[in-house]
């Protein structure tokens, strides 16, 4: 008989729960996006909530037991509190690294410098190893006892150098000797 099951159709839970789904999504609010419950941002289904009823539509269509998206003023001025604390954390973190930043520039710029004083400490050994390179040979020139060598250094190579000047192992790279400066043609 079509009447009659037509009847229990009406009656049972399945046509009740359709029925609750489509008054929920026609009364009800629709959430969106982020602001849907977790099951409806997790399936991106529709989420429509309605006044005093604790599931969103599509947890009632799914009979999923716990919905998200109604909560308590005390859950939600908790969420605030909580909110509140971290943004406080971020700003104190954000001050501490503006504060290692800071220390991190002025112990780079010592090291420039530092280098700096190294570097014109070593140009001037070199100047002084040439003056006195040019004063041998200059002395030679008045009295040569014999093939004038162009300084007193050859002979000794960068290691040897570098020990005599207590200067880093291969500070010489490249420092072809005395090479003199403003040595007149
Ligand atoms: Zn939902
Ligand atoms: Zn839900």
């Amino acid at each position: 008989m079509p009447q009659f099951r037509v009847a229990k159709f009406e009656r049972s839970s399945t046509f009740r729960r359709h029925n609750l789904v489509r008054r929920i999504e026609t009364f009800g609010r629709e959430l969106f996006a982020m602001g849907r419950c977790s099951q409806c941002q997790e399936s991106n289904s529709v989420c429509f909530m309605l006044d005093g009823h604790s599931k969103c539509s599509s947890c009632t269509k799914k009979g999923v037991k716990y919905c998200d998206g109604t909560f308590s003023d005390e859950e939600f001025d908790s969420l605030t509190a909580q909110r509140d604390r971290l943004t406080e954390a971020a700003r104190q973190k954000g001050t501490e690294l503006a504060q290692l930043l800071a220390a991190v520039s002025k112990v780079h710029a010592e090291r420039e410098r530092l280098q700096q004083d190294a570097d014109s400490l070593l140009l001037k050994q070199k100047q002084m190893l040439v003056r006195e390179a040019e004063a041998l040979d200059a002395l030679d020139h008045v009295d040569p006892p014999e093939k004038a060598s162009s300084t007193v250094f050859v002979g000794l190579d960068d290691k040897q150098l570098e020990e005599m000047f207590e200067l880093e192992p291969g500070a010489l790279l490249g420092f072809e000797g005395p090479i003199p400066i403003d040595r007149p043609s």
